[in-house]
């Protein structure tokens, strides 16, 4: 059995509950088993210790949306509209990854989140069996998902074959660190009958589903032209909400489409980042939240973003509404730092508690350097955590209770040849 007391300055148990005061953990097997203020009277013996009195611990940030080995592509295509940026510069440059490009801009990928505070993150690409073998060397939890588009035979084939033996192979794995969703593209890469098709497979194989939603106006009104509804209500249609569903971006989206993902509790993933940078426009998070909708915060690729760092979307989610709305008050700290943490837990279908630091959640833990500009003075410390501090104050991240980053150190990764790698595959790509 493995036991863990991590000692700290502070604690951010969840966005409704905080330590002010020196405080502790207590982690067996990966699971927080105790949390108390001041000094941990127990028994020592045997306990691996972690004395960190100038940092305050919260938990790890849950990156709901992503497609990690995109890393690889960073920098390719900026400033583009999305299907231009897609069809053109993506596609293209895709359809010269390898496997092993997949693990190494994985590894990538893994590297950039842990030194920025995720410890969980979710994946919808392609050659996945190389990004599950990353994830598990990482240290990380992940979400992963095989991309599946059924634009021909070949195609719909591929997807469902890929899927299936990704699922049975992965899910549950990495001592319980890898789930498994599928991850049909979008509406506009699957059509209606593919997309029924998806909805009983996730039921065989039970597991969740995540698609990307209503992106832009253009997907929308093509939506409209071609089957009479938004692409919201064709997947309603198609069945597809008879499943668990997380839905990314969601930006352009009705009362009705809203009122549709309520009824069907269909999770969404919000990346203002990288919507704007795509020029998709901002998602009505706020009219979501009022609906009570479950709504989860992501970075999307790091080709359209351009990079894997949560806090980031955090400030964006808690400002970028206040000014859309000209309201100072909605979205407020505790609310962006929530969908960073537990609600994008709930939306990747994590357990209920997973993304706070509560007695039986996995110990997923981040640290912050209290001794950084950004938290002088503390008059409250989450507002510190979300208008002040930034990837530069992780100090460590801890998974399962096992440490990634020590001392801004990473430890389970080989950064120098994650570089050397990258480096070739660039090369490569530029052929
Ligand atoms: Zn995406």
């Amino acid at each position: 059995m493995s036991q863990v007391l991590l000692e700290v300055g502070s604690l951010i148990q969840s966005a409704e509950k905080i330590v002010p005061g020196p405080a502790y953990v207590l982690i067996k097997d990966g699971i927080i088993v105790e949390v108390g203020e001041g000094r941990y009277g127990g028994v020592r013996e045997g306990l691996t210790v972690y004395r960190r009195p100038a940092a305050v611990a919260m938990p790890g940030f849950v990156n709901a949306h992503g497609h990690a080995a995109m890393t690889l592509l960073r920098g390719i295509g900026d400033d583009l509209p999305l299907m231009t940026w897609l069809e053109e510069k993506m596609f293209p440059t895709e359809a010269k990854l390898t496997q092993e490009a997949i693990y190494w801009g994985t590894l990538l990928a893994c590297w950039e989140m842990i030194q920025s505070g995720t410890t969980c993150f979710t994946d919808m690409y392609f050659m996945m069996h190389s990004a599950a073998q990353a994830v598990e060397e990482s240290g990380m939890r992940g979400v992963l998902s095989w991309g599946m588009v059924g634009m021909d035979q070949t195609s719909r084939q591929n997807g469902v074959n890929n899927t299936k033996s990704f699922v049975r192979q992965w899910h549950k794995q990495a001592s319980g660190r890898i789930t498994t969703t599928l991850g049909p593209h979008a509406p506009y890469t699957c059509p209606a009958d593919y997309l029924t098709l998806v909805a009983d497979l996730s039921a065989e194989l039970d597991v969740p589903i995540q698609i990307h939603l209503s992106e832009t106006r253009v997907e929308v009104d093509n939506s409209f032209r071609e089957h009479g509804k938004s692409p919201i209500a064709h997947s309603e249609a198609c069945g597809l909400f008879t499943r668990p569903v997380l839905a990314a971006h969601c930006v352009h989206v009705s009362d009705e489409d809203i009122a549709i993902l309520k009824a069907h509790d269909v999770r969404v993933a919000h990346n203002p980042q990288s919507n704007l940078k795509l020029g998709s426009g901002v998602a009505p998070i706020v009219a979501m939240k009022q609906a009570g909708l479950t709504v989860g915060l992501g970075t999307d690729g790091a080709a359209s973003n351009n990079n894997l760092d949560m806090f980031e979307e955090l400030r964006l989610a808690a400002t970028l509404h206040k000014g859309i709305h000209l309201d100072a008050t909605v979205i407020p700290a505790a609310e962006a730092f929530a969908m960073a943490t537990a609600e994008s837990a709930r939306a990747v279908f994590l357990p209920e508690g997973h993304g706070t630091l509560t007695v039986g959640a996995r110990a997923d833990i981040t640290l912050l350097d209290l001794r950084s500009p950004h938290f002088q003075p503390t008059h409250d410390l989450l507002s510190n955590v979300v208008y002040a501090s930034g990837a530069d104050d992780v100090t460590d991240v801890f998974v399962d209770g096992q440490p990634l980053l020590l001392n801004r150190e990473p430890v389970t990764l080989d950064t120098e040849r994650i570089r050397f790698e990258v480096r070739k595959i660039e090369e490569f790509l530029k052929r």
